[in-house]
C-alpha cells in the first residue's frame, strides 16, 4: 500500500503505539485530497501512498496545535512547504512533535484532478471507491493511476499512458509556486525526509528493491533517536548525502515549468468547448501510440518475470 519502502508506516505506527496521533494526507469519500488526524492503525493505513494533488487543510494546524498542548506525541507529515508553514504557525519548537517531509517535485491542482476524476467516473457510469497512484500491480517501481469503482469496473493505465500522471511528470499542472520552491535544500526544516530511491542501480547499495525501497535523510537528533527505535524494522544501508544529491536532483532544485503550462491552465479556467481533462491535456502533453506500446511492453515484461520467479521457486 505504501508508495516506496513503507518508511512512514513503522514510524506512524511507532507513534500510534507511543499513545500519540498522526496528520498525514487521505482521499475522503469524494476522492478530495485532505489532511487528517490518526488514532489508530487502520486510520494511519488512509496515509499510505502518495496523493499527486494538493491537499485541503481546512483547521488542520490548530488541530495539530490542540494535540501538542495536550502533551501527546504528534507526528506530523507533508510537503516541504506544509512543514514550513506548521513551524509558522506553531511559532515555536515542541518536544513532542515529530515533522516528516518528502522529495517533493511539486503539487498539482486539485482542480484539474477533480476534472478528471468527473470525466472518468461520468464515462463509467459510477463513483470512485478507491484509487491509487502508485499501484505496485507491475512492479514497485511504476506510476500509475490505478481506479476501483462503486460498481466493480476497473481503470488501470500506466505513467506514458494515463493523461493525469504524464502531465504531472511534464511539469504542467504544478502549482506555479512549486517551480521556483524555497524548500528545496538538502538540510531541511523538518526531522526526517522520505523519498523514492530512484537510480538506486546506479550506486553500491546492495539491497532488494522488489517491493519498493526508500530514501531516508536525517536531518535532527529527534529523527536519529525515532530512526534508531524503529530501524530493525528495515533492511537498510547507511550512505552520505552526496549518493542521495546524485540521484535525486529534486532534493534541492525545482522543476522547470513546461512552456505551455499557461496555456494549459487557461484553457481549465475557460473550460474551452467543454472539454474533457483527456481532451486539453492531449493539446499539450499527447499520449503517442508508442506511449501506450511502452506501457504494455513493461506491464508483459513484469508479467514474464512474474512467471519465470513462479517457475524457478
Ligand atoms: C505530491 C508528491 C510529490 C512527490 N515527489 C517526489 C519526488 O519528486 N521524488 C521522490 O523521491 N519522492 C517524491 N514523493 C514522495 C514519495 O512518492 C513517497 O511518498 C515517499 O518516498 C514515502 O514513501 P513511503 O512508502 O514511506 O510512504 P507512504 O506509505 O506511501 O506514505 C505516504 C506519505 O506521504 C504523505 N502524503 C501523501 N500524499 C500527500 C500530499 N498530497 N501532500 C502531503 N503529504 C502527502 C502521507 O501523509 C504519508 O505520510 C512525492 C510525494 C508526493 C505526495
Amino acid at each position: 500500500m505504501s508508495s516506496s519502502g513503507a518508511f512512514f508506516y513503522e514510524i506512524g505506527k511507532w507513534v500510534i503505539e507511543k499513545g500519540g496521533c498522526v496528520f498525514g494526507v487521505k482521499f475522503d469519500d469524494n476522492m478530495k485530497a485532505i489532511h487528517a488526524k490518526a488514532e489508530n492503525i487502520n486510520e494511519l493505513k488512509t496515509f499510505l501512498g502518495s496523493k499527486y494533488v494538493q491537499s485541503d487543510k481546512d483547521s488542520i494546524w490548530l488541530s495539530v496545535k490542540n494535540e501538542l498542548k495536550k502533551k501527546r506525541l504528534v507526528l506530523f507529515s507533508g510537503t516541504p512547504c506544509e512543514i514550513g508553514a506548521l513551524r509558522n504557525y506553531l511559532q515555536k519548537d515542541y518536544e513532542n512533535l515529530i515533522l516528516i517531509d518528502f522529495i517533493c517535485m511539486g503539487v498539482p491542482s486539485p482542480m484539474i484532478l477533480r476534472k478528471h476524476l468527473d470525466d472518468i467516473e461520468k464515462k463509467y457510469k459510477s463513483k470512485i471507491a478507491t484509487l491509487s497512484f502508485r499501484s505496485k500491480k507491475y512492479g514497485a517501481n511504476s506510476h500509475s493511476l490505478s481506479i476501483k469503482f462503486s460498481n466493480g469496473k476497473e481503470y488501470f493505465r500506466a505513467l506514458y499512458a494515463e493523461p493525469y500522471i504524464k502531465s504531472f511528470h511534464s511539469c504542467i499542472s504544478l502549482r506555479e509556486s512549486c517551480h521556483n520552491c524555497c524548500y528545496k535544500k538538502s538540510h531541511r526544516e523538518s526531522d526526517i525526509t522520505m523519498a523514492d530511491f530512484w537510480g538506486i542501480n546506479t550506486t553500491n547499495i546492495k539491497l532488494s528493491i522488489t517491493n519498493g525501497i526508500s530514501m531516508i535523510i536525517i536531518h535532527s537528533p529527534t529523527g536519529k533517536i525515532i530512526f534508531d527505535n524503529i530501524a530493525s524494522c528495515f533492511d537498510y544501508e547507511q550512505s552520505s548525502i552526496d549518493v542521495a544529491q546524485s540521484v535525486q536532483p529534486m532534493l534541492t532544485s525545482s522543476c522547470n515549468p513546461s512552456k505551455d503550462r499557461n496555456a494549459f491552465f487557461e484553457d481549465f479556467n475557460q473550460r474551452k468547448n467543454h472539454q474533457s481533462f483527456k481532451e486539453i491535456s492531449h493539446k499539450y502533453v499527447p499520449i503517442s501510440k508508442q506511449n501506450i506500446m511502452r506501457s504494455k511492453i513493461k506491464e508483459i515484461g513484469f508479467i514474464r518475470q512474474f512467471i519465470q520467479k513462479t517457475k524457478g521457486n
